[in-house]
């Protein structure tokens, strides 16, 4: 839509400075009598350059239309803007970034990897830890995998010197 959009705007003022540089032609030469007139070039975008195709350029007299050259103007190339992420990863499937061209309607996709599991999604407790020993779960992903994992020691707590659970002094609280 923005392309067509623009490329009418550049034929319509295209087509404007034609119009009016032969109508002010005319009326010069109604003026003037001799008919001889120095001819004065002017540019005239026939053609915009898109992304992908190149577009041409008219060099002619505004007074006879005389051509004096056509220029090749060469493809604009694709203006992409930021990757955006389309959908995200999960551990089943895939996730996409994509990016579009700010010009016209071309686009590119990117696959992001599937993601890792996350099992501490849900733990079921095999073996409850201790202040002394690692405990066992077994962990879920959202997804329904499961794996066992590793509980992480408790924390003593001590009173008086000494661990309630454990009975190990402050000073020496690894085994
Ligand atoms: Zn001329
Ligand atoms: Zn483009
Ligand atoms: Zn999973
Ligand atoms: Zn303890």
């Amino acid at each position: 839509m923005k392309k067509l959009t623009k490329l009418f705007a550049i034929l319509v003022a295209a087509f404007i400075l034609t119009t009016c540089a032969f109508a002010s032609a005319c009326a010069d030469s109604s003026t003037s009598s001799t008919g001889e007139h120095v001819c004065e070039y002017v540019s005239i975008i026939t053609k915009p350059a898109t992304c992908t195709e190149n577009g041409e350029e008219t060099i002619a007299c505004t007074y006879c239309g005389e051509v004096l050259e056509t220029n090749t103007i060469p493809a604009t190339g694709h203006e992409f803007g930021e990757w955006y992420q389309t959908k995200p990863a999960t551990c089943k499937e895939e996730g996409e970034l994509y990016k579009d061209c700010k010009n016209c309607d071309f686009f590119d996709t990117r696959m992001i990897p599937v993601a890792d599991h996350d099992y501490t999604y849900y733990v079921q407790v095999i073996d409850e830890a201790t202040c002394t020993e690692e405990g066992l779960g077994m962990g879920n992903c959202s997804c329904g995998a499961k794996k066992e994992v590793v509980l992480e020691k408790l924390e003593h707590e001590y009173e008086d010197g000494f661990c309630l659970n454990c009975g190990l002094p402050e000073e020496t609280d690894k085994e």
